[in-house]
């Protein structure tokens, strides 16, 4: 009777492994996507920061454009003063300079302002490349390890698979559907020891006669709790 617990602790044994390892495996790609993530996030903060940089050059330009073209209205203002001999249409050029050269003040404020953004932003986007850069190479060497670890589990995993499947063909198949069902539904312990008349799967004290038939090693003793395999400790 020994014989067979120690098979079947045997299969356990790698079928708990499998079950860790099945685990470890499928953890991995939502880690993966995890650190693709964090680059991506990076990649778009510094993608931000360019992005209202070069909105500035825009603006700057059509601000440019648009304050030469009222300097150039000034300057025509001017010439048309000039050839006037008439004071009424003179005041009347003068006052319209006036407000065009208000506007051009205007115009002027803002590209200040423009500027002064965009000096801020230099320093802004030199720290988002470099955080951007340092995530990136770190993200990626994350990446390459869960790469390298997920080709080391699914080789454990496989020889281990073989190693199961061999030690499941020296089992009784009626034996065997019997510990199978008990690993699925008892958590992965489906043979747990007695210790001290208590079955360490479920911790309830199990009868003498139970403790008596598992010493006895004449056929295969369960927990009347909770229906796990025992056997005694080494
Ligand atoms: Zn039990």
């Amino acid at each position: 009777m020994t014989e067979i617990i120690t098979k079947l602790l045997s299969l356990q044994d790698k079928d708990q492994r499998l079950r860790t390892l099945r685990t470890e495996l499928d953890a991995l790609p939502a880690e993966k996507t995890t650190k693709e993530r964090l680059i991506a996030e990076a990649a778009a903060r510094l993608d931000q920061a360019r992005t209202r940089s070069k909105e500035i050059e825009v603006q700057k330009k059509s601000l440019e454009v648009e304050a030469a073209a009222k300097r150039e209205q000034i300057a025509k203002y001017k010439t048309q003063q000039m050839q006037t001999r008439k004071n009424e249409e003179f005041s009347a050029l003068s006052h319209e300079i006036e407000g065009v050269e208000k506007v051009v003040s205007t115009i002027e404020d803002r590209e200040i302002e423009l500027m002064e953004e965009a000096e801020l932003l230099k320093p802004q986007i030199s720290a988002a490349e470099q955080s951007y850069q340092q995530d990136k190479s770190k993200f990626e060497g994350q990446i390459a390890v869960l790469s390298e670890k997920t080709g080391n589990l699914k080789t454990r995993i496989a020889e281990l698979e073989t190693a199961r499947t061999t030690a499941a063909t020296e089992i009784d198949e009626d034996e065997l559907d019997r510990y199978e069902r008990l690993f699925r539904t008892k958590n992965g312990l489906a043979v747990v020891a007695l210790e001290h008349d208590v079955c360490t799967g479920c911790h309830m004290k199990v009868t003498t006669q139970t403790s008596v038939e598992l010493r006895a090693e004449k056929s295969i003793v369960s927990c009347p709790q909770c229906g796990r395999i025992l056997h005694q400790p080494a």
